[in-house]
């Protein structure tokens, strides 16, 4: 009998001592991370509030009950039942049963009714049908990402419980090693911004930690091929873990699937949504832009396949000595400080990501609370000696200044924007500069990913900042469902209408100007002198974009959307750039943020930035709070214990 096996058992008999008589316990399995309980007896299961609970506070497991096959009503008459049980304003949209697990997947606009104070409309439900519960927000925009990711893995049920199966072995499995050491190793990201990743490894375990590509450079991917990584086959590592979906953290993770790697990615659910969707775009623009991307979609699917969600603040087990347990980072949907903990308290890594420190229209700042931390990886992309950022509120009453005068001038405004993040943000304060009559009353026009990624926003209200959550909760005051917003969904020639319409605000990526119906945009309206380009964001060198912020008047305009030809633009509309809204903690943000943290490290490696950033950074830490801080380099290997 397997290691694995024997502590199933063992469980089993703790677990039949710990329940009332008149519940059996027919079988005990680990999926992922959690222990599910099958019984023959789910509705006494439910009849006990409390013993779930226990039972998970005293094996220290995440526990879920499933009903054996012949506890099941059958389906026609259980969807009748839940649906009286539910109170009608939770606006239940889809029930979906699977009857080889007994969970019925519960799809409503207010989960939150459908769950019940402590959980109790979900108890009553299986107390009257014997069916698992689930229960997933409608969202509020329709949202083609969640829709298909949530039907893909539907459809592919059967086969993402191997995988859940197999990788709660894993995790489970019997500890060989006695030694007891911790090293990290930077394959990216080090001294440069771009293909982030590291390799977290112990005597027992390697863990991968996001897995980006480097924009503008191709072919320049992290150092996989490392024999401590992917060097000694695919799956010596045990797992990956992802904190957050810009693709310079996620782009490549479908590529260590046609590598051959079949583990678990760990992420939070928004992330793995926007993953897929920014995954499918890269390899749309490649294909576009004529290169040969690195996978396919069936490797983005396999990633999605694999993705094992995590909330905020759960502690999960992800290998025999290590737990895992994601903190919000400020930086975009989703995105996750990530803390480790290692052995029986051996030692404690925490890695920031992106960060945000202070709270921005969308998000909560970032955490820095911690039970413990040793070392801090911390982020620099503004970690330089004069990296200092606008404030947010100064930006917000520049950018309306510059709107009010277009207006006034008869023009239109136009602002690239990146489809996550500083897009929703710039929303927000349109909105509420319309709606408190700062600006006039116009139409905002949102083009290429805004609107999906907009809709991904408001699936997941929990993961924003708390007053905009309520907002969400309440469909009168939820801000995306302004009336100003509309979405260009009819092409070119929507985007003609508008431009010789009404006066109006325009969104559309690409944020800087390196493809996408912002060239449309451009060809449209660039030579009307009483319209205005307002940059929002960091416009990178050799970027188009860039090159408008240094003056250039005569722009290329050949691409996809005028059909291939080779013209040149002349730019007659005014130019301006609002600085402030990044999505990025700035060099105070970045000190502020160690400075408060609790606990405070012993060491901190300062990556993600330049050359600069990240030396400056390392040296104004020590100094300042007496830290051993260091710049390292890719390739580089640090030992902690
Ligand atoms: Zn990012």
């Amino acid at each position: 009998m397997s290691s694995v096996d024997k502590q199933l058992d063992d469980l089993k008999a703790e677990i039949d001592e710990e329940v009332p008589p008149d519940i059996t316990v027919s079988d005990v399995k680990y999926e992922g991370p959690e222990l599910v309980i099958y019984t023959p007896h789910p509705k006494e299961f439910a009849e006990d509030g409390d013993l779930v609970r226990n039972l998970a506070s005293k094996l220290r497991k995440r526990i879920t009950v499933r009903p054996d096959p012949e506890a099941l009503s059958d389906p026609a008459s259980a969807d009748a039942k839940i649906r009286s049980v539910i109170p009608d304003d939770a606006g239940v949209t889809d029930l979906d049963f699977h009857e080889d697990t007994g969970e019925v997947v519960i799809e409503a606009e207010k989960p939150g009714m459908v769950i019940g104070r402590h959980g109790s409309t979900l108890r009553e439900i299986t107390r009257e049908v014997g069916w698992t519960p689930e229960v997933v927000r409608t969202p509020p925009i329709e949202s083609s990402t969640v829709s298909n990711v949530r039907n893909f893995l539907k459809q592919e049920r059967d086969e993402r419980r191997d995988v859940l199966e197999r990788v709660g072995r894993q995790i489970h499995r019997e500890e060989i090693g006695r030694d007891q050491w911790v090293r990290i190793s930077t394959l990216g990201c080090c001294r440069e911004v771009g293909r982030a990743a590291f390799l977290l490894q112990t005597a027992e375990t390697r863990v991968l930690i996001d897995c980006g590509d480097k924009p503008g450079a191709e072919g320049e991917v992290p150092y996989l091929q490392v024999p401590e990584a992917l060097g000694s086959g695919p799956n010596s590592i045990d797992a990956v873990v992802l904190t957050h979906a810009h693709l310079d953290h996620s782009a490549l993770i479908p590529l260590l699937f046609k590598y051959g790697y079949d583990g678990p990615i760990y992420c939070t659910e928004p992330t793995r949504d926007l993953m897929g969707l920014l995954q499918l775009d890269y390899l749309d623009v490649a294909s576009k832009e004529g290169r040969t991307p690195p996978y396919d979609s069936e490797q983005v699917r396999e990633a999605i396949k694999h993705a094992i969600p995590l909330e905020y603040g759960d502690v999960t087990d992800i290998a025999p000595d290590i737990k895992v347990t994601f903190h919000n980072a400020g930086h975009i949907l989703g995105s996750a400080v990530t803390h480790f903990h290692i052995g029986d308290g051996l030692y404690n890594v925490a890695f920031s990501g992106d960060i945000h420190y202070t709270d921005t229209r969308l998000f909560n700042g970032a955490v820095n609370d911690f039970p413990r931390v040793e070392t801090l990886v911390l982020e620099s992309t503004y970690g330089g000696r004069n990296d200092y950022q606008t404030d947010q509120e100064d930006s917000e009453e520049k950018l309306l200044e510059v709107i009010n005068e277009t207006y006034d001038d008869g023009g239109t405004v136009l602002i690239p924007a990146f489809a996550v993040g500083r897009s929703q943000e710039i929303m927000l304060v349109l909105e509420e500069a319309m709606r408190t009559g700062k600006i006039p009353e116009m139409p905002i026009h949102l083009d290429g990913m805004i609107w999906e990624a907009t809709a991904i926003h408001t699936t997941y209200p929990e993961y924003l900042r708390d007053d905009l959550q309520d907002r969400i909760f309440h469909d009168n005051k939820n801000p995306f469902l302004a009336d100003q917003f509309n979405h260009i969904d009819a092409g070119e020639d929507e985007r003609q209408a508008v431009a010789d319409d009404e006066q109006s605000i325009i969104l559309s990526t690409s944020g800087m100007i390196t493809g996408g119906p912002i060239m449309s945009w451009l060809r449209h309206l660039g030579s009307d002198s009483d319209s205005r380009l307002v940059f929002v964001g960091y416009q990178a060198q050799g970027t188009l974009g860039n090159r408008i912020q240094n003056g250039w008047d005569e722009i290329p305009v050949n691409n996809d959307y005028n059909g291939g030809r080779g013209d040149t633009l002349t730019l007659n509309m005014g130019v301006e750039t609002v600085d402030g809204f990044s999505g990025h903690a700035d060099r105070k943000g970045l000190m502020d943020f160690v400075r408060t943290m609790n606990p405070r490290p012993e060491k901190i490696l300062c990556v993600h930035g330049d050359e600069r950033s990240v030396q400056d950074l390392s040296s104004a830490l020590y100094h300042e709070f007496d830290i051993r801080t260091f710049a390292p380099k890719n390739l580089e290997t640090f030992r902690f214990r």
